[in-house]
């Protein structure tokens, strides 16, 4: 597996077909995802490390943020793009991601890759990566040294926000989100006590709830799922590097 030391740049031009989630409307009265207008900004991360975010563009579904990215990175295998409606209060709502990775890049013995890429469950981003420095095969020893560091940091977050990663399971996109009432877990049927400070994960497709400690472990498959055709079932569907 070849591992790239140097600099990444990333420009995440503009995101169309933009849709808030069923979870996202359900404080919006009744408005229905064509005619809601979502308050769109876009994070990035490599692996765990968050590489910065967007500002948040008013009120389309179509939003051009033109926002660069610039890391200097040794390894680093996975570019995870996630878009958030910037609520007015409590959470901000996951609207859609996708992951790139910077394998499928550098096996093609390309440093610049540019695409629209799709977004799950709805909408697709135009990216254009380009990265600049050597790319070796990994040895057992720099695998286990891998870092990345962080050139440029993104604006600030706005005060009490609260970052949040999206895990992927078998389609479902779990986050950590604070229960108000005690909910049944869909992994364990355990219940989940909304007790301050105890965190469920929910996913933003299907609205389903687990323990963090059951998220990994879920075996059912996530109904809210986009269809894919002619996917053979063990094969998760992942971010299409194909234009
Ligand atoms: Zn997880
Ligand atoms: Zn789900
Ligand atoms: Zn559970």
């Amino acid at each position: 597996m070849p591992v790239f030391r140097g600099l990444l740049k990333v420009r995440v031009c503009e995101a169309v077909d933009l849709k808030p989630t069923p979870w996202a409307l359900r404080h919006a009265g009744g408005k229905n995802s064509s005619s809601f207008l979502l308050d769109p900004y876009l994070t990035l991360n490599l692996d765990q490390t968050h590489l910065g975010q967007t500002c948040t563009k008013n009120r389309t579904n179509s939003p051009a943020w033109n926002h660069d990215f610039t890391a200097q990175m040794t390894g680093g295998r996975t570019l995870e793009i996630s878009v958030f409606h910037d609520a007015p209060i409590g959470y901000d709502d996951f609207v859609a991601n996708c992951t790139i990775q910077l394998e499928d890049i550098l096996q093609n013995s390309s440093t610049h890759y540019q695409a629209w890429v799709d977004l799950e469950p709805e909408g697709k981003v135009y990216v254009i990566i380009d990265l600049s420095g050597t790319s070796a095969e990994a040895s057992a020893a720099n695998e286990n040294e891998e870092r990345v560091f962080r050139e440029r940091i993104g604006p600030r977050r706005r005060q009490g926000a609260v970052r949040r990663r999206v895990h992927q399971v078998n389609g479902h996109k779990f986050m950590a989100t604070y229960l108000r009432q005690p909910t049944y877990c869909s992994h364990c049927r355990d219940f989940i006590w909304g007790v301050l400070g105890k965190q469920g994960y929910q996913c933003q497709m299907c609205t389903c709830v687990v323990h963090k400690r059951c998220h990994e472990h879920i075996i059912t498959k996530c109904a809210g799922m986009k269809k894919q055709e002619d996917t053979p079932e063990e094969v998760l569907p992942s971010c299409s590097l194909a234009e």
